[in-house]
């Protein structure tokens, strides 16, 4: 896509700290970032996102976060990592190029939760749920 910051980066026309790399997928380092490391992991075609992410390369991307983390973990000893994928503007997904942040969080890392945010559904509502979001 000729207007996608993310494919620039893919194709190597805007400069990215870049440190993970394959046929499929890139991982950099985010511009604006959480935390030390945090990091995005995106398909090198563009897709908008899990929508329309084929199925394997969804699979395959989450083998690199897996594995993106681990090193992170290893190398930062974070308290905890979070990892995220905003799928929509509502969602809070800020670049039409599909991507999963991986964020190591510090002691000083100011995360805002959406717990208290959180709602209760009855438990009509909550079996009306299951019978309409079962997958057989
Ligand atoms: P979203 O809100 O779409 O899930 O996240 C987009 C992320 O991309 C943001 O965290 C933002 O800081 C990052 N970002 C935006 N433009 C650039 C860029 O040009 N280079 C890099 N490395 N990250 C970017
Ligand atoms: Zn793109």
């Amino acid at each position: 896509m000729d207007d996608c910051i993310f494919c620039k980066i893919v194709k190597g026309d805007i400069l990215s700290y870049k440190i993970y790399e394959d046929d499929k997928v890139i991982a950099f380092l985010d511009i604006n970032p959480l935390s030390k490391g945090h990091t995005l992991v995106l398909p090198k075609q563009h897709y908008v996102n899990i929508l329309d992410l084929p199925e394997e390369l969804y699979l395959h991307m989450s083998k690199i976060v897996k594995k993106i983390s681990q090193h992170l973990n290893d190398k930062y000893k974070p308290e905890g990592i979070l990892i995220n994928q905003n799928n929509g503007k509502r969602a809070g997904q800020e670049i039409l190029h599909a991507h999963i942040h991986i964020k190591p969080i510090y002691s000083d890392t100011q995360i805002l939760s959406e717990i208290d945010l959180r709602k209760s559904f009855s438990k009509e509502e909550m079996d009306k749920f299951v019978k309409e979001l079962s997958l057989s």
